[in-house]
């Protein structure tokens, strides 16, 4: 099977919406922007054995690839419309394709996003994503509107993809319920949306916390204080890891792909209630202050950092 057939193989299975004039097998997709509205445009790179581990089902690989960029979308308050795929593959395995596409197709379905183009190539494994969307103009949640005295929020619960890499580095037995989180990313794309106009500043959680809200520090100008006993754990990270053990991964663990958000004080109630209308969880974690970088205590004000020798989470 070469190229064209792995390509018809794609198109046969990609749905369309009314706003693609032409989507795969002409030289480039043909899209109607809707009036009114700015593009939001994000690109993201997965290879084997650098972003996920070479033995991840190809049906995760599919479902993590477009998450970590509907993700991206998500935390500028945008909704996702299009997408295209570059595929670079070590052979022309329809296997490979056929499980990618399961999980692929599944979350574009749920946002209803189009595959509308992308490139096949053979090299080491590697799956890059472009994502396309749209935010009414002047709307769109950036790193850099944190003020001072606004809240920290983050949604959903943290270092679950981060404690399934650790017991999976370990050799041990890998949770279900962390390992779901590692494969099987959601994005937070309604609440993205639902929080224009509210969050002053929003990222999405892909480095990890700390070091993420370290980028909405350099933009806003502004400097952060987070409780790391006050992150959202889960059930079976609680149950897995306890106390210091715990904090490292929900602190510094990457590929959360939850939302940081920064809203006025004076919010904290709309926060809540906008984000139980899109069936979303968020919990404050901390605040914006009045000097430059992240600083980090613990439950009883200790100042918190990661210790040295923990190398699982880079
Ligand atoms: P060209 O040589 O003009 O770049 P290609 O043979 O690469 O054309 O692609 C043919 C068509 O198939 C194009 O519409 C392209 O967008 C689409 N396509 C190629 N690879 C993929 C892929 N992995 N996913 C989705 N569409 C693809
Ligand atoms: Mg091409």
């Amino acid at each position: 099977m070469g190229e064209f057939d792995l390509i018809a193989r794609i198109r046969d299975r990609a749905a369309t919406r009314a706003d693609v004039i032409l989507g795969i097998g002409d030289d480039a997709a043909l899209l109607q922007p809707p009036a009114g509205m700015q593009l939001v445009v994000a690109m993201d790179t997965l290879n084997a054995g650098v972003h996920f581990p070479t033995e991840t089902a190809p049906a995760d690989i599919g479902w993590k690839a477009l998450a970590v960029n509907l993700s991206d979308l998500a935390a500028m308050g945008a909704l996702p419309a299009w997408c295209t795929l570059s595929l670079s593959l070590p052979d022309a395995n329809t296997t490979f394709v056929d499980g990618f596409l399961d999980g692929f197709l599944a979350l574009a379905q749920q946002h209803d996003v189009a595959l509308v183009g992308g490139d096949t190539t053979r090299g080491p494994l590697s799956v890059c994503v472009t994502v396309h969307g749209f935010v009414e103009s002047g709307t769109a949640l950036r790193r850099d509107g944190a003020q001072i005295g606004d809240d920290v929020w983050a949604s959903g619960t943290l270092g679950d993809a981060a404690a399934a890499l650790a017991q999976w580095k370990s050799g041990g037995d890998v949770d279900a319920a962390l390992r779901a989180r590692l494969n099987r990313p959601t994005p937070r794309v309604a609440l993205g949306h639902a929080l224009r106009g509210i969050a002053t500043a929003c990222i999405d959680v892909s480095d990890g916390l700390l070091a993420d809200l370290g980028h909405v520090c350099n933009a806003s100008g502004v400097g952060v204080q987070v409780d790391v006993d006050a992150l959202p754990a889960s059930e079976a990270l609680r149950i897995a890891f306890d106390g210091e053990a715990r904090r490292v991964p929900q602190a510094t663990g990457g590929d959360d792909y939850e939302l940081c958000l920064i809203a006025p004080s004076n919010m904290r109630a709309t926060v809540q209630q906008v984000a139980a209308s899109v069936d979303a969880r968020v919990t404050r974690i901390g605040r914006v202050v009045d000097r430059q970088g992240v600083q980090a205590h613990t439950a009883d004000g200790v100042a918190w950092s990661a210790p040295m020798g923990w190398r699982h989470f880079d």
